[in-house]
């Protein structure tokens, strides 16, 4: 997802700093960002954050964190979290590849990763975001029960993320190869899904631990 560049977006996340980290104010210490001292789940790569938004009205008692590297579309989470009021749900400016400077280890409660780019080009592996280089990351900033929760409509990108995720030693706790046939309530449609889904393309999800 690329936005139109605006140059006031960092100036705009700026002077919402009580919503959006943009020069890792928060790393080592983002349990001081959220007014309550509660669970941790992220979305990397959290795109216009209808998801993220949507969970944290649904779950109060769990705080969440939506982590981003384009400024630009960061303005449209703050937008959501400044419209809906919710205390507790905040954004990151951030590379993923960067999660184990922002995050202790053993601190968060559930990974989420939403229709993250497929970069189908073998030459471009190691930036797909379940590479092995980030499962590791994810592991080690994940609590020892936690899990990390994958949605794509991209075919290629979930069989990869499977044998991905198996040859590093990952449990599987769900694997859906249909999600929107007998949805679950809980479902929360992000926008790429909706898109996806409306054209006709099937919706994958697993879940999984380490
Ligand atoms: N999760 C949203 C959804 O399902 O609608 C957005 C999906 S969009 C295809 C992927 C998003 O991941 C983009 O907003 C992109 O900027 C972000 N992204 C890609 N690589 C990233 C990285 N290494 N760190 C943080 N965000 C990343």
């Amino acid at each position: 997802m690329r936005m139109r560049n605006k140059p006031w977006a960092l100036d705009y996340l700026k002077t919402h700093s009580n919503l959006a980290d943009v020069e890792m104010t928060y790393a080592g210490n983002v349990s001081d960002f959220f007014e309550d001292n509660q669970d941790l789940h992220i979305e990397v790569g959290t795109g216009m954050g209808t998801f993220i938004t949507t969970l944290a009205k649904n779950n109060p008692d769990i705080n969440y964190l939506g982590i981003e590297l384009d400024k630009n579309i960061l303005i449209r989470v703050v937008e959501k979290i400044l419209e809906e009021d919710l205390k507790n749900v905040k954004v990151a400016l951030l590379n993923a590849a960067d999660l184990k400077e922002y995050f202790n280890s053993d601190e968060v409660d559930r990974v989420y990763l939403n229709f993250s780019d497929p970069w189908p080009k073998n030459r471009h592996e190691k930036r797909r975001l379940t590479y092995r280089s980030f499962l590791s990351s994810y592991k080690d900033i994940l609590k020892q029960d936690g899990e990390l929760h994958f949605k794509t409509d991209n075919q290629g990108l979930f069989e990869y993320s499977l044998v991905s995720m198996n040859n590093f030693g990952m449990q599987f706790k769900e694997v859906n190869l249909n999600l929107h046939l007998n949805e679950p309530d809980d479902n929360i449609r992000t926008e790429y899904e909706a898109k996806f889904s409306s054209k006709g393309n099937l919706i994958r999800r697993l879940k999984a631990s380490f």
